[in-house]
């Protein structure tokens, strides 16, 4: 029988906010242990929480981005449990009434290869909601130690339909969401800092079955890799299992990366464990047009529209929007350029993708940082067109003017890079080169293409690389023909 798996993913993501879900108290990361902490944080009687309206701006935010319906009014529910992270012995979430409804995440399959775009399909979502996030728990051989600095973070959790069939699925549905989130400036989805997280729950059925299978929740998925090797480790055992005619049972399961394994943590708990029933200290939230637009209209084009966009605005290949579409900066810098002269966007993307970010990430700088602007990347362009400098040259030249910031005629002009010989001198050097070298030329009269790069190389080595290269094997062309 021929199995297939079924995966849904919670996706939580801190939301980029100066303070806390529901106290004043700041919020952040790299802080000493408990500074970031106040009577709300810590659950001590008496304390009322208030809401941050900057953490809903994000959620609503994200959730118009990935195209949930907003409804007029969500309330705050408590998820009662006890544990050490978590002070006030309960979690404000939603359970009933979330602030986004259903959604979709565009994602991007892996192509045949790395330079062939793979399938786009859309994963549905059920909701997004927000919470606040728990405190940290660090263990030792004999006792423990708590730091609530992460408590009461804000905190979406981002809820897919079970609705991928693959760790790559998965792999790309994550990808997807931290490119959106990080172009809306929602989160920077730092996974190792716990900025984004996620948890799997997998399931297999017969192929052509209805029914979901039994599904196994995934924890301690500490990375998008971890995410898709724990998801294909757990699809081949639960497929084993069911082949051996063995049945799953719901639980909870943790990937362990170091040995590449899946364990059992505990027995799934059920919402009716959490007693949850509507905060009585918070009121509910109301979201009117008004808000809904002045956030709609703060929402940037998202990376996989810009993808499209560049395919028909600058006919660019995808080896290059791969590269410069999910940075938004890098897109931004990347059309300022081709903007200037849409024709040579090709040659432009080319220039950013290849020696931009090499020298952006050997200096160790941020692209903002970089001396050369977009007019700088298409001066550049426009000398090697011209012919005034070859390709060769022109990667020398990038280096200069990424150094000092000059154009490029100035690196060229400063370092007599310009060529000192005119076009009779480069006809003079192929008479010579096709005289010097009768094999080759006997070999290419005989048929054989390539053996005009050996005259060619010739002649750029007696013009110690200046000359145009297209012009040096018209001439020879023309000299055999
Ligand atoms: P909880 O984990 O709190 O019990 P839900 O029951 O709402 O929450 O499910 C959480 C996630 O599990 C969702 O992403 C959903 O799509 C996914 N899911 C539910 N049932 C299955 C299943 N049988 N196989 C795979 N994924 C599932
Ligand atoms: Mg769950």
């Amino acid at each position: 029988m021929e199995y297939e798996a079924v995966i849904g993913l919670e996706v939580h993501v801190q939301v980029k906010a100066d303070s806390k879900i529901f106290a004043r108290c700041g919020a952040g990361f790299g802080h000493g242990p408990n500074e970031l902490a106040d009577p709300v944080v810590l659950g001590l009687p008496g304390a009322l929480p208030v809401m941050n309206k900057k953490a809903l701006d994000g959620i609503i935010k994200a959730g118009l981005a990935l195209g949930c319906t907003i409804p007029d009014v969500s309330k705050w529910d408590r998820k009662n449990y006890f544990y050490p992270d978590s002070p006030n012995n309960y979690q404000i979430t939603q359970y009933d009434q979330p602030i986004c409804d259903g959604g979709e995440v565009e994602i991007e399959l892996p192509g045949a290869s790395r330079n062939i775009m793979g399938e786009h399909r859309k994963v549905k979502l059920t909701r997004i909601h927000l919470e606040n996030d728990v405190g940290k728990l660090t263990h030792f051989s004999s006792d423990s130690l708590v730091d609530y600095n992460r408590a009461g973070t804000s905190l979406m959790e981002i809820v897919s339909e079970p609705d991928m069939h693959s760790g790559e699925e998965a792999f790309a549905f994550l990808t997807s969401i931290r490119q959106i989130m990080v172009y809306c400036g929602i989160s920077d989805c730092d996974m190792e800092k716990g900025q984004m997280r996620a948890d799997a729950n997998i399931s297999v059925r017969p192929k052509g079955q209805k029914a979901l299978g039994e599904r196994i929740e995934l924890k301690n998925l500490n990375s998008i890799t971890g995410v898709k090797n724990g998801i294909e480790y757990e699809i081949r055992r639960q497929t084993s299992e069911l082949k051996k005619g063995r049945t799953i049972t719901q639980a909870t399961w943790r990937w362990d990366a170091e040995l590449g394994v899946t364990e059992e943590m505990r027995k799934k708990e059920n919402a009716h464990d959490y007693r949850y029933f509507p905060d009585p200290d918070l009121m509910p939230v109301r979201v009117d047009d008004e808000w809904r637009n002045r956030l709609r209209a703060e929402i940037p084009e998202l990376p996989y529209e810009k993808q499209r966009r560049y395919f028909e605005e600058f006919d660019l290949p995808y080896t290059i929007t791969s590269v410069i579409v999910p940075d938004r900066e890098l897109a931004e810098y990347f059309e300022e350029a081709a903007n200037l002269a849409p024709k040579k966007a090709q040659a432009i993307g080319n220039l950013v993708v290849n020696d931009l970010l090499r020298e952006v990430s050997e200096v160790g700088i941020a692209l903002s940082e970089s001396k050369i602007r977009p007019p700088h990347i298409l001066s550049l362009v426009e000398v090697v067109e011209k012919g005034t400098i070859t390709k060769n040259i022109a990667k020398e030249v990038f280096v200069e003017m990424f150094k000092s910031g000059e154009t490029a005629e100035e690196v060229i002009e400063r370092k007599g890079l310009k060529p000192d010989f005119d076009d009779s001198q480069v006809k003079t050097w192929c008479e010579e080169a096709i005289a010097e070298n009768p094999k080759p030329v006997e070999s290419f009269k005989a048929g054989n293409d390539k053996a005009l790069n050996s005259l060619k190389g010739q002649v750029m080595k007696k013009s110690r690389g200046k000359a145009n290269p297209q012009l040096v094997d018209g001439i020879i062309r023309d000299l055999l023909a």
